[in-house]
């Protein structure tokens, strides 16, 4: 950047983005592809037009309204005092990381994971670690807890279901982690609703860990990637930090407004998860019987592989009108879960770019295995075969 004085640790560095592309299929950015009903609409267009007549004035500084509703959505015996929101949960990492890191800290991740955790860290001068995931991207506690020992990290993420591996944590690692980490530990629970059933969240863990903070946004299950509502539920005392870094006002009088109407109508686009959900799991049935290596995913989409070359598969469905993520380990892709329309025309592309170039997977799955997976593979719609839960990666 020529005669800009650029901080030193920006230079050469490139900004984040996933290609934002008008294409007919778009699964590429993990949003709920089911928009707000008309009834939902209009309940926001009212809630705007109600706050439209006060914008000469600046909103609730401090949301607390939308942080009780939160708070009830969330359960748990959670209260206002406990929940703070942000535009995105990504501005909640921002202000974590503005209290929590900068010069002199560390902030620990398992990668692969969200590519933003580090890029924040950067932004906010905070030194970013990577500890590592195993071969199915689960953490194993003994390592993580021996990477804790070792960098003393004040910030600590777990990513849980993560992306873009889809896995989600026994509630055992999340608490071996606590119990070791010198800081904060940061759950990001961006996609914790479309967890497979049984799966455990860690705001249950909050009673015990007064370091712990669980993310959440209402980008994904509650279909409002295009609002920016992202919130965390902690002790207080984590709260009272943020007040520090936090904008005045940074919530606008309109975002609070919007998020408090989709929230008294959440049964609408909560019901789009069990939908979504069905439609993942019947993916994930079907890459694998195409030979595929897919991980076991507890969010709205799917990581798979392995290809020789992933851009080559990338770009060709891409020319056939489907635009899915070049994410994660090298050789794997990323497609979130779209509507059943949507996932045909995916399933469609995948097969007609893999029957034309055979050799683009590596490492075909051993045939008894094969097998099996066909066996389940035939059209299962909302409600039929699950995925089965903790088996890792599998062909
Ligand atoms: N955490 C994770 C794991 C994510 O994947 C995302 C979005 N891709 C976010 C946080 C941020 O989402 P938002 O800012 O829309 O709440």
């Amino acid at each position: 950047m020529t005669g800009l004085p650029l901080r030193a640790d920006l230079v050469g560095q490139t900004a984040y983005g996933a290609p934002q592309l008008d294409v007919p299929v778009q699964l590429n950015t993990n949003e709920n592809p089911y928009p707000p009903s008309p009834d939902l609409v209009r309940a926001i267009a009212d809630a705007v037009g109600q706050v439209a007549g006060t914008l000469n004035r600046y909103p609730d500084r401090d949301a607390v309204a939308l942080r009780e509703d939160l708070a009830s959505y969330l359960g748990h015996g959670l209260t206002a005092s406990q929940v703070w929101a942000a535009n995105g949960s990504n501005e909640i990492i921002q202000q974590l990381l503005q209290a929590f890191g900068g010069p002199g800290a560390v902030a620990l991740g398992f990668e692969p994971s969200y590519s933003m955790h580090p890029l924040i860290a950067l932004a906010t001068c905070t030194r970013w670690v990577r500890g590592a995931r195993d071969a199915d991207f689960g953490i194993d506690p003994g390592r993580a807890v021996e990477v804790i020992r070792a960098e003393q990290p004040t910030v600590t993420f777990l990513t849980s279901p993560n992306n873009p591996t889809g896995t989600s944590l026994p509630i055992e690692v999340i608490e071996a982690v606590c119990a070791a980490a010198p800081g904060i530990v940061v759950v990001d629970e961006a996609y914790a609703e479309f967890a497979r059933d049984g799966t455990p969240s860690a705001l249950a863990l909050l009673p015990r860990h007064p370091r712990l903070v669980v993310t959440r946004t209402m980008s994904k299950a509650f279909a409002l990637a295009g609002a920016r509502v992202g919130y965390l539920a902690a002790d207080p005392a984590v709260l009272r930090a943020l007040l520090l870094v936090r904008l005045p006002y940074h919530l606008s009088a309109v975002t609070q407004a919007v998020a408090r109407a989709a929230l008294a109508h959440q049964a609408e686009p909560l019901a789009t998860v069990k939908a979504i959900r069905a439609q993942r799991d019947d993916l994930v049935i079907y890459l694998r019987a195409r030979g595929l290596a897919v991980a076991d995913s507890d969010a709205n989409f799917v990581l798979f592989g392995e290809f020789a070359d992933r851009h080559v598969v990338w770009q060709a469905l891409l020319d056939r009108g489907v635009l899915i993520r070049e994410t994660g380990p090298a050789g794997w892709l990323r497609v979130t879960v779209g509507t059943p329309a949507e996932m045909t025309a995916f399933r469609a592309a995948l097969a007609a770019v893999l029957d034309a170039d055979p050799g683009a997977v590596l490492d075909k799955a051993p045939d008894a295995v094969l097998e099996v997976m066909l066996d389940e593979a035939p059209g299962t719609g909302p409600g039929g075969a699950q995925q089965p839960a903790g088996e890792g990666v599998r062909r």
